[in-house]
């Protein structure tokens, strides 16, 4: 645990962004002095009993968290060594604080060369991620919605009040909770760090991050004033986790970050935008990206630095469904600020010298892997307004496939190119696969699931195509929850041109599933040139 809290407190310092301003560098808190984040064992929604007399602060539902109040005197050191001795705790971590991962930078430009690079800005004609080409396939919809955490947003923004994201079963400042999900007159979003339904932007060293980072997902695009986002039509869910650490710099402390995914699962959000990070691992953050069911879309960083050797988390952490962002310039070089990683970091897209919106109606130019991060959150909305069944994988595929390679150090070797990604959905996958439920999908712990799956080969020729079964747990699994189960394969089929047989495959579900809890069975191929996944979703009842 010591060598683990050693190693906490350097990627933390580390990871500290915000060179150039006044509050940068020496006084910023790691993590809250007397809160710790505890998962127990048990998954009960009742109060726990706690070995160190720390009071409940609250109970995030979704990742089954305690965040507590320590006693007064304790340290987070002693309380997380306490809880540790406790056999029912799965773990104990703190409340460590993140930061924003934006470049402050003042000098006002008027031209958006990350969407379409002309060389108006000095820089290449074309490095850019292809938004004018990619408008002509869609512009977005309203039918996908961003979450943005951030340090809130100007709402009324004459840019972006059109696409501010709306709660359709909330009714607006009658103090009630109209649509029973636990928060009263959230209609535009929610503001955790203050715990109110205003997420307005928090002022001071927050500055306008948030307004920038939210007119880059979608902007309105088209409407003859100002800029446009990556989307110009899109729902932005603006989510305030942002408050300033004793008065200064901007921080987020991880139980607000629990909070704002938390509410952005329960309302089945799919995207969303994190520019954000540097702190240390937390188990808790990591247990409820995973358990969101939806694309995390996070900053590398701007230390300069390898994720690869020196993780910068929520970025580094190991989850399928995050998405972590690098950041090019206008000649389509690697930022000198921006984190990279052939294994830990995703892709590239435009954060140097971005213009988007700004408080007070401004407009603002700002560099960071921050200002990178909410293109690809605005270009996996237009994935998802051209197909809105897409699943996570199947958007991050096209993401990471339809870069230009330029040979950057990320995974997918590129810049991201948004014209390229929206090409896969224009024809069909070469070989596409379908999972087709046996019986009912309401299901109980020690049944055995059955299940078809068939496979098409919608080309001429013969294709090998590598396919599989698995499962990723969430919740409700008890020690398996958060595992990758492959169910079937991975196998390459040799595919004739057409529709292949079915094949019926049976799963046994364990017995101690958790009632409530749902999870997918995924059949996916990948014959190399396309990808193609799809799933039943089953709930294990009574
Ligand atoms: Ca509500």
């Amino acid at each position: 645990m010591k060598t683990k809290f050693l190693i906490f407190l350097l990627t933390i310092f580390s990871g500290l962004i915000f060179t150039g301003t006044a509050s940068a560098g020496n006084s910023q808190l790691a993590y809250a002095p007397d809160e710790v984040l505890v998962k127990y064992k048990e998954t009960t929604t009742a109060a726990v009993a706690n070995n160190i007399n720390a009071t409940t602060i609250k109970y995030f539902k979704q990742s089954k968290i305690y965040h507590l109040k320590l006693p007064k005197g304790m340290s987070v050191e002693a309380a997380i060594s306490l809880l540790q001795q406790d056999p029912k705790v799965a773990y104990a971590v703190p409340n460590n604080i993140y930061y924003l991962n934006q470049l402050p930078n003042d000098t006002f430009f008027t031209q958006m060369w990350g969407l379409n690079n002309t060389g108006q800005t000095g820089g290449t004609s074309g490095a850019d991620i292809s938004a004018a080409l990619a408008w002509d396939i869609t512009t977005g919809s309203s039918g996908v919605v961003v979450a943005v955490l951030d340090t809130g947003m100007e709402l009324n923004h004459a840019d972006l009040a059109a696409n501010l994201w709306v709660n359709p079963g909330e009714i607006a400042g009658n103090g009630i909770d109209d649509d029973g999900n636990g928060f009263i007159d959230d209609v535009n979003g929610w503001n955790f760090a203050n715990n109110s339904n205003d997420p307005s932007p928090t002022g001071g060293s927050c500055g306008g991050h948030g307004t920038h980072t939210a007119g880059t997902v979608g902007a309105v695009g088209n409407n003859g004033i100002g800029v446009s986002g990556v989307s110009w039509t899109v729902q932005i869910m603006p989510l305030n986790i942002f408050t300033l650490i004793n008065g200064t710099s901007c921080g987020a402390f991880s139980s607000d970050i629990l909070a704002a995914i938390g509410y952005y699962t329960m309302m089945n959000v799919r995207i969303s935008s994190n520019s954000y990070g540097g702190g240390g691992y937390n188990q808790a953050v990591s247990d409820a990206i995973m358990a969101s069911n939806s694309l995390f879309v996070v900053a590398a960083g701007n230390d300069g630095l390898d994720n690869d050797t020196t993780p910068s988390y929520p970025s580094s952490y190991p989850l399928i469904n995050i998405l972590s962002v690098a950041a090019t310039d206008a000649n389509d070089l690697l930022a000198s600020f921006s984190n990279f990683g052939t294994l830990s970091t995703d892709i590239a897209a435009p954060g140097v010298s971005i213009l988007s919106t700004g408080v007070n109606s401004t407009y603002t130019i700002k560099s960071g892997t921050s200002m990178s991060t909410p293109h690809v959150a605005g270009a996996a909305a237009l994935l998802l307004a051209q197909d809105p069944n897409l699943t996570i994988q199947e958007m991050k595929w096209r993401l990471m496939n339809g870069v230009d390679n330029l040979a950057l150090p990320v995974a997918s070797g590129g810049r991201m190119n948004i014209f390229t990604s929206l090409q896969y959905g224009q024809s069909l996958p070469d070989v596409s696969v379908t999972m087709t439920p046996v019986g009912s999908t309401d299901i109980r712990g020690g049944d055995i699931i059955y299940y078809q799956i068939q496979f098409t080969n919608n080309t001429a020729n013969t294709i090998n195509a590598a396919s599989m079964v698995y499962l990723q747990t969430v919740t409700g699994f008890g020690s398996l929850d958060g595992a990758t189960l492959i169910l079937a394969g991975p196998i390459t089929l040799s595919l004739p041109p057409g529709i292949s047989p079915v094949s019926t495959l049976g799963w046994a579900l364990p017995s101690g599933v958790a009632i409530g809890s749902s999870f997918s069975l995924y059949g996916v191929t990948t014959p190399g040139s396309s990808f193609d996944e799809d799933k039943i979703t089953y709930t294990i009842v009574p």
